[in-house]
């Protein structure tokens, strides 16, 4: 049976960046294992595909996500410079609606600057000024974000794999985790095609089936979660131009994880509407599913446990998910929801739907959204979990904090000089 020193389990944008650190400073046998035929296969390939700047999270309570975005921006644009992935500024403008989105806006400017942000780089606009901008855009006021990219995370996740591998990391595609055999020796891991292999340590970076395999380390046993379906419709290339910027505007309920859809620039140029979240039973239920509202709230309601059946008892809560679910059965209810900032647009604009990605928030044992990533250490294990947007934009320097981490508390030696430099560890953690 083949012996790790480290298991990564998940080829998504986390483990494979995860595993390019590793591979880069230390000599040992390292894997990435994804039940895929190669990475970035879910979330990481299926996402809006933005390299956000970090102006809407707030400094305290999304600190790790806001200083990891912050930072990342420059180690992206390098690679996709390196590799020639499309990198393209489009910017973005938040929009408010009303007085009461403005001082939301003001809110993200304060935000932003905190989070490291320039002040030139996040300027209020009134009315008047968006229009200058975006002439099809109604709205109360605007923040114009200069800095927003569009990008294929796919393309870069694909790229750091490369590089992982000219330093020794081995990928293991096509192998689904069954169950684990965990003593003092190590783990072995069990694959449902009854093959195994054994590792030291492993690391758990299994976006969507993250909370399940940290109970299989008795980690987090209260906590429960949901997947939500962001679906998105394309603007037929007649219309893709009717707007040059992203457009997000304000969310409706910071405390749920619903953003409204916006209106967005793809890396290959085209636009596109979206995205939703749609409740869904499992982390890959890409399509179907929804056929009647009650049915499939009822349907839900059913599998759920914990916290999670809490919120359906929560009347706010299933308010909007019933919005969220019209939006999923009718293109004409997501269209309408963004013509309120996009007036011109009209339904038949948009014949041909996008790729959906699932979110999978975790919801702790009182009923609540939990608002930061979870990090938990098991006795030779460590789990990330509840991973969610902006995860990808934040990837390389958020994997380079948890090997901070791994050496502090031992689980990594003192590291060997760098052998790919694309990526400065040391000056990553300085600033963190
Ligand atoms: C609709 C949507 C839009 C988003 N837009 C943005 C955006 O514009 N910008 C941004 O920064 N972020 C965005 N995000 C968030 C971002 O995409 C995620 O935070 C990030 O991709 C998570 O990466 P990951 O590696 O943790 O998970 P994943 O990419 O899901 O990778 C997990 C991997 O684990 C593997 N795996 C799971 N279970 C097993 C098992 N049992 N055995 C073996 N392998 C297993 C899976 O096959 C998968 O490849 C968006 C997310 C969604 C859903």
């Amino acid at each position: 049976m083949k012996n790790f020193d480290i298991a990564i389990i998940g080829g998504g944008v986390l483990g494979t960046s995860i595993s390019y650190w590793i591979s880069n400073m230390y000599d040992l046998n390292v894997c990435v294992i994804d039940k895929e035929s190669d990475v970035a296969k879910h979330t990481s390939g299926r996402n809006t595909g933005v390299v956000h700047t970090p102006f809407y999270l707030d400094p305290v309570k999304k600190k790790i996500f806001a200083k990891s975005a912050y930072l990342s921006n420059e180690l992206w644009k390098k690679l996709a410079n390196k590799t020639h992935t499309p990198w393209n500024e489009v910017g973005t403008i938040e929009v408010a609606l009303d007085e009461k989105q403005h001082k939301t806006l003001e809110k993200y400017q304060k935000w932003g600057i905190e989070n490291g942000v320039s002040e030139n780089n996040l300027v209020l606009l009134d009315f008047n000024e968006v229009k200058k901008i975006e002439k099809n855009v109604r709205c109360y006021s605007g923040l114009f974000c200069k800095s927003d990219i569009s990008t294929d995370y796919s393309r870069l996740t694909h790229e750091i794999k490369k590089i992982s591998i000219q330093n020794s990391t081995e990928f293991i595609f096509e192998k689904n985790i069954q169950s684990f055999d965990n003593n003092d020796n190590g783990i072995q891991i069990n694959f449902k095609d009854n093959s195994s292999i054994k590792c030291n340590y492993l690391i758990n970076c299994s976006g969507g089936n993250s909370l399940d395999i940290a109970k299989q380390f008795e980690l987090l046993e209260l906590y429960s979660d949901l997947h939500f379906r962001g679906e998105y419709w394309v603007a037929d290339s007649d219309y893709a131009n009717l707007v040059n910027t992203n457009i997000y505007s304000v969310a409706r309920h910071p405390e749920f994880p619903f953003l409204d859809p916006h209106w967005i620039k793809r890396a290959n140029g085209t636009s596109e509407i979206g995205p939703n979240a749609v409740p869904v039973p499992t982390p890959e239920t890409y399509d179907g599913f929804v056929t009647d509202i009650p049915s499939t709230i009822s349907k839900l309601g059913d599998i759920l446990t914990g916290g999670a059946k809490k919120l359906f008892f929560n009347p706010e809560f299933l308010s909007l998910i019933t919005h969220e679910f019209r939006s999923s059965l009718s293109k004409d209810a997501m269209v309408e929801r963004v013509m309120n900032f996009i007036p011109k647009l009209q339904s038949n604009y948009f014949t041909k739907k996008g790729t959906s990605g699932i979110r999978t928030p975790v919801i702790s044992p009182d009923g609540n959204f939990v608002p930061d990533v979870i990090e938990r250490e098991g006795h030779n294990s460590f789990h990330i979990v509840n991973y969610n947007s902006p995860g990808a934009t934040g990837a390389p320097a958020f994997s380079a904090l948890v090997i901070k981490k791994l050496q502090n508390k031992g689980v990594l030696k003192n590291p060997i000089s760098q052998k790919n430099t694309l990526w400065n560890f040391d000056s990553i953690i300085e600033q963190i």
